[in-house]
């Protein structure tokens, strides 16, 4: 019965595609066994239920594998942090992608000035003096397993000299069906762990709302890929050798509201830096006094304020310098604005992250299906920092230290 569903179903894809993945020589050996890691951006906890979207390779995949009822990811609920935690199973604290938007006081950059990480900032995404701890494709790397990664966050950057051995510079232009088809050429040439990333189902999700027929368009999106992926590697003969491991980095809750900073803060005076949004933060001038910053920003409403030192211990966002010295958490639903932005800008009309991580909208998925995994099994929720110790024992690698729980990993696998 196991592999029923998914044979049958990529007989239909094959009947009803005409363009197939490349087949270039191939030196792999087919039969050794490989881990793809796919994630899929804003994939909220609950999405596989929804009845306004067709699913069937995921819903194949669930079916023939083992699904955690939730992935609880660590906070801040936003990509990058999250992209790193779930390769590393360090929490951000740790690792040092501590938000998507960073400073580091004690780093500076080409100029001498600050150092300043964000997603679209190329000098900072390929630069490793950001990346702390090892993700698994060094570890799998320096023990021989050969790797590829389409792009996920970190993979651009040398990081403790190692990069993977096929690795490709971000482009969201760059359609589904040409990611899967590297990933299926790195693994026809040897490659082991492959990663795959997907962000439509974000994009739609913050345009329209995580409820839209427009998020239930992306995520058919993304499944055809799975189809595709699962399709050419039956074609190989190595579906059934093969670990298929789907997570996202967090969910999504409806529309956020403004809170508005600038009617307690005069950002001018106080401010180095405001990290803005549903996960903020302010960097003080030298002269502020943050102890009355901070009560200032808690008193107002839908929001917490700390200084970085009195963050609740269950947030793991305190022992990092390049936190912001005081956190500013809203509550689902609000985001930290200020006046004059939304008079210029509006407000988004749709769906945000970032918020705290035990909000359960902000919870993603955990599919596995292959050789390392049970079938037709839900287990307990996962938190992403056990998914790297799972990789590594999918792998057969020896993993770095790391906050994962062994007993996490042994439910889910076989
Ligand atoms: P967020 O703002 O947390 O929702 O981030 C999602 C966005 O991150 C996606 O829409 C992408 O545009 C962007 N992104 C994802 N991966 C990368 C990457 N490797 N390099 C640069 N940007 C990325
Ligand atoms: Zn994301
Ligand atoms: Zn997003």
């Amino acid at each position: 019965m196991r592999r029923s569903f998914l044979s049958l179903l990529a007989l239909l894809v094959l009947a009803g595609c005409s363009a197939s993945a490349p087949t270039a020589p191939e030196s792999g050996d087919p039969t050794a066994r490989a881990v793809v890691l796919i994630s899929i951006d804003g994939f909220r906890h609950d999405y596989p239920e929804r009845t306004d979207a067709e699913t069937p390779t995921m819903d194949a995949l669930i079916a023939e594998g083992v699904r955690a009822e939730r992935l609880v990811p660590v906070y801040p609920t936003k990509t990058f942090p999250n992209h790193y935690s779930l390769v590393t199973g360090l929490h951000p604290e740790a690792h040092g992608i501590v938000g998507n938007t960073i400073l580091d006081p004690t780093m500076g950059d080409a100029r001498g000035d600050t150092a300043r990480f964000s997603l679209g900032n190329r000098d900072a995404v390929t630069d490793g003096r950001w990346w702390l701890g090892e993700p698994i494709w060094v570890t799998a790397e320096r023990q021989g397993v050969r790797t590829g990664t389409v792009s996920w966050p970190g993979s651009e950057a040398e990081i403790n000299g190692v990069r993977p051995t096929n690795w490709m510079v971000y482009d969201g232009d760059l359609p589904y069906a040409a990611r899967v088809d590297s990933a299926l050429t790195w693994i026809g040439r040897g490659a082991r762990l492959v990663t795959l990333y997907f962000e439509g189902v974000d994009t739609a999700g913050h345009r329209f709302g995580p409820d839209a027929e427009e998020t239930a368009r992306a995520m058919e999106d993304v499944d055809a890929a799975l189809a595709r992926l699962a399709d050419g590697l039956r074609q190989r003969g190595a579906l059934e050798t093969t670990d298929l491991v789907i997570v996202s980095d967090h969910g999504m809750a409806p529309v956020s509201q403004p809170i508005f900073l600038d009617d307690v803060v005069d950002l001018e005076r106080e401010t180095v830096a405001v990290i803005w949004g549903e996960a903020g933060g302010v960097w003080p001038t030298p002269s502020a006094d943050v102890d009355d910053l901070v009560a200032r920003i808690d008193a107002l409403d839908h929001v917490e304020a700390y200084r970085r030192e009195d963050v609740p211990a269950r947030f793991h966002h305190r022992a990092s310098e390049r936190i912001p010295p005081v956190v500013i958490i809203p509550e689902p639903g609000w985001t930290v604005s200020s006046r004059g932005y939304v008079e210029n800008r509006g407000m988004p009309s749709g769906g945000a992250h970032g918020y705290d991580n035990a909000v359960e909208a902000m919870h993603g998925v955990f599919i596995a299906r292959g050789p390392s995994f049970p079938d037709g099994v839900v287990t307990e929720p996962l938190s992403a920092v056990d998914v790297y110790g799972i990789l590594a024992r999918a792998l057969g690698v020896t993993p770095a230290p790391n906050a994962g729980s062994d007993a996490a990993a042994d439910r889910v696998l076989r």
